[in-house]
């Protein structure tokens, strides 16, 4: 039985990135990984600009103004944003401008309306600048476009989100080459299954697990291929586990893997040529899970099958692994934080415990009803799992603990 953070590094040193990327337009690349650098030709600022509503001057003009001595400065065009402006400005001459407008030739400062006093044509500056520059966004301050040296916008392996999207779309980067989108191959094993839209004959309980992992799998961008239920039979569970294989990156099953007479996911996987590399994890819940590697390079997690033990193997183990396996640089791991737990947590200390609940400003609090693996139904609003170390048995209420963050 492995530890969780070895088990952790091990299916990590398992897991190679997508190296198969595409072109999406920038309108479907939210939430997709960057395969290569964003460069642009663009400046950014493109043209030197106003940062703020005021008046185009030349800094030798006013440096030396004051309210007792105003410069009154000639007024010879007025420069919206979206403006070109067609005038050069001379000594002794301003331009009306506002915020985000393009500065005139000949200008190298804006004085902010507050401080200058307009009188038809005409502008008094009321006090100096601050410096020469002041108020103008310099074309190229925050990215020189084109130049070999400069780094690129953004580097590989980082996930597009709003600000990077912003970004693209700033230098005109329409097209974004990104890793494809990962395959996981999703089924669920039990006699006892049936699906949530049949009828629920005595002893038999729905495949939550299915629905569950596939909602988890699409949150992480990836693509799931579901595979449905498959009965406890050698057989049937052969021919699913070719199938999911051979079309997936990873394959998810649930159910099957612990040491039940009718448990044979272990069994067809080694039959099938399967690497087993774990049977087993130090934790709780979750503890029988099966992680084997196909020549092909499919990663197969064969989870527990009981709900919440799904989803903690989920959080800790294969969300991880589906990361790195999308191409992110790093941020693969789960976060920990620290908390102040409200709540006694007690296990019998012989695997790392995990208690599910919600974190929320610094504190950790138990969901309420049962934690027994087999209850689903307090684990919605989930936020966090609160962990026991292995070889501890008690963390009392108002002690510090550690909490996975998931979700
Ligand atoms: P197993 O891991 O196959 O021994 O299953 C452990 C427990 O989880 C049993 O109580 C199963 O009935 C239940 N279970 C197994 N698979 C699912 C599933 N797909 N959805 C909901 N419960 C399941
Ligand atoms: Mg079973």
């Amino acid at each position: 039985m492995l530890l969780p953070n070895e088990a952790e590094s091990l299916i990590l040193s398992l897991v190679q990135p997508l190296q198969e990327t595409e072109t999406v337009c920038l309108e479907a690349a939210g939430d997709r990984i960057l395969a290569q650098p964003a460069i642009s030709e663009l400046d950014f600022p493109y043209w030197d600009n106003s940062a703020m509503d005021g008046y185009a001057v030349k800094y030798s003009d006013v440096q030396d103004c004051s309210a007792s001595y105003p410069c009154v400065l000639n007024i010879i065009e007025e420069i919206p944003a979206g403006y070109c402006p067609q005038k050069t400005i001379e000594s002794g001459e301003a331009a009306r401008i506002f915020t985000g407008a393009m500065l005139p030739t000949g200008a190298d400062t804006i004085i902010i309306q507050e401080e200058a006093r307009r009188e038809g044509d005409r502008v008094f500056i009321l006090y100096p600048p601050a410096k020469p520059q002041a108020f103008v966004r310099r074309r190229g301050e925050f990215y020189l476009g084109g130049k070999f040296e400069s780094p690129p916008l953004l580097l590989p392996g980082i996930a597009l989100k709003a600000p990077e999207i912003a970004i693209l779309a700033t230098v005109q980067v329409t097209q974004v080459a990104v890793y494809r989108r990962p395959c996981v191959g999703i089924f669920s094993t039990g006699d006892e299954l049936v699906l949530p839209n049949q009828p629920l004959q005595p002893g038999q309980i729905v495949d939550s697990n299915q629905y569950a992992l596939a909602a988890a799998v699409a949150s992480q961008g990836a693509i799931p291929l579901r595979f449905g239920i498959v009965p406890d039979q050698p057989q049937q569970l052969r021919e699913t586990i070719v199938r999911a294989v051979t079309e997936a990156d990873i394959v998810l099953s649930t159910g099957g893997v612990s040491v039940g007479d009718y448990d044979y996911v272990e069994q067809v996987l080694a039959e099938l040529g399967g690497e087993i590399h774990i049977r087993s994890v130090a934790v709780k819940p979750g503890k029988p899970l099966t992680v084997a590697t196909f020549a092909n390079g499919c990663l197969y997690f064969g989870i527990p099958g009981n709900p919440v033990s799904a989803l903690v193997s989920w959080w800790r183990f294969v969300q991880p692994a589906l990361r790195k396996l999308s191409g992110l640089r790093d941020g693969w791991q789960p976060i920990f934080v620290l908390a102040r737990s409200c709540h006694s947590l007690r296990s019998d200390g012989r695997r790392e415990t995990y208690f599910w609940g919600r974190f929320d400003s610094g504190e950790f609090k138990l969901a309420g009803g049962s934690h027994s693996s087999g209850n689903l139904i307090n684990l919605a609003g989930t936020n966090a799992l609160a962990v026991l170390p292995m070889g501890e048995t008690e963390i009392a209420a108002g002690a510090t603990v550690q909490v996975m963050l998931v979700g």
